[in-house]
């Protein structure tokens, strides 16, 4: 099938299936480690290409991962893409790949918590320094950027409070010094934003949400150029093995092809209920971007063709056991990680940041397939409790 032809649901459902094996409807899983050649020759050669066909072993490329992977590239805008077996692992691949000793990293501070944690005290072990920037004021990312920097990490919106960065104005500075930009990607899904489209270099997703999309997988991915991801995969991959496995692939092939319908739903859901959150007296702010009162309304409408199932917003009492109690009587919203799946969710989160180190609540939700109605209405029954 010719991509440039059809659109993002048709590439969903059929990009790169063209070939069905003995006639089958989905691919069958390549659950096998290795692979066997019928000359020696080609199984040396394959083994130092270290690229797709032909195969010669599992941790290093396999049918079932490529089709996955060149799905998930196509609907980036990218040459390539490698899958991992988290998001953490896809994340992790991607910064170690772009450091060596005293190299520095321009980080925002609101980014996914772990990969702060690696950066702050793992990667530190290995002399690699990184600044925290709040990221809002593309000058001030800029301005952080030093002779020794390699990597600019960006999250837009960022994890909790969906903070947005000025993704243009970012690259077209990193772009002009050589530096890599890196950003997680996993809020959006291509779907709503492609940042390669907008120069950024390596664009990885938690497939472990919207991706899967049904709570029952953790998966990862790199999508890039095909010089960066086949260097990845021989210079990282190869040596860390950290893998995606064949059946979670599949696993993952299958929660894409419903993607752009269970995102649209997840959208019109969580767009009902923060305006219901927004409009309630105990309740200061609602950090949800595409809403009206969103600060960086401007910029949401500039990159973004929508928002998803995934919103914060902060009580205006502030006290703790008020907080766990809401989210206890909450009878819809699981209390649990995560998101991306069928199923709705919550999580008070107590944080800081670098613009206000004032310790505070805030409550996320993550709205699942339930029915908008039935949502709306367990979270006005619990409102009561932050009064
Ligand atoms: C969940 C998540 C990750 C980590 O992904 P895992 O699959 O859990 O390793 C990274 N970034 C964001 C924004 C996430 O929500």
């Amino acid at each position: 099938m010719d991509p440039e032809e059809y659109g993002f649901g048709t590439l969903l459902a059929h990009f790169g299936e063209d070939e069905k094996l003995k006639g089958a409807v989905t691919p069958p899983i390549f659950q096998n480690s290795l692979f066997l050649f019928e000359h020696t020759e080609e199984l040396l050669s394959s083994m130092s290409n270290m690229q797709g066909e032909p195969y010669h072993y599992s941790r290093i490329s396999n049918p079932t991962l490529d089709i996955v992977e060149n799905k998930l590239a196509r609907l980036e805008g990218t040459e390539s893409a490698k899958v991992f077996g988290s998001g953490m692992a896809a994340l992790t691949t991607a910064l170690i790949s772009n450091v060596s000793q005293g190299s520095h990293m321009v980080v925002v501070d609101t980014a996914y918590g772990p990969v702060r944690t690696v950066l702050a005290t793992w990667l530190k072990k290995f002399g690699v320094s990184m600044t925290l920037v709040d990221g809002r004021d593309p000058s001030e990312v800029i301005d952080a950027i030093r002779p020794e920097t390699s990597v600019v990490y960006l999250e837009s919106p960022s994890s909790i409070l969906m903070r947005l960065q000025d993704i243009d104005a970012i690259t077209a500075e990193t772009r002009r010094r050589g530096i890599a930009t890196v950003i997680d990607n996993t809020y959006n899904t291509p779907l709503h934003f492609q940042p390669a489209k907008h120069g950024v270099d390596l664009v990885c997703h938690s497939a472990t949400k919207y991706l899967g999309g049904h709570s029952d997988i953790t998966a990862g991915v790199i999508c890039g150029s095909s010089k960066d991801i086949h260097r990845i995969t021989r210079h990282e991959v190869n040596v860390l093995g950290n893998i995606l496995h064949p059946f979670q692939a599949w696993l993952l092939q299958r929660g894409l092809r419903t993607l752009k319908v269970r995102l649209k739903a997840h959208e019109a859901t969580a767009n009902t209920l923060a305006a219901f959150v927004e409009s309630r007296q105990e309740v200061e702010v609602v950090n949800h971007i595409s809403l009206a009162s969103f600060q960086q309304k401007e910029l949401y409408s500039r990159l973004f063709s929508g928002s998803g199932g995934l919103f914060s917003f902060e009580p205006k009492v502030q006290d703790k056991a008020k907080i766990m109690e809401f989210c206890d009587s909450l009878k819809l919203f699981g209390r649990g990680v995560s998101w991306g799946g069928f199923e709705s969710l919550v999580i008070p989160i107590h944080l800081t940041t670098i613009d206000d180190p004032t310790p505070r609540y805030v409550i996320r939700l993550y709205c699942g397939l339930e029915e908008p109605e039935d949502l709306v209405r367990d979270v006005e029954k619990a409102m009561r409790i932050l009064s």
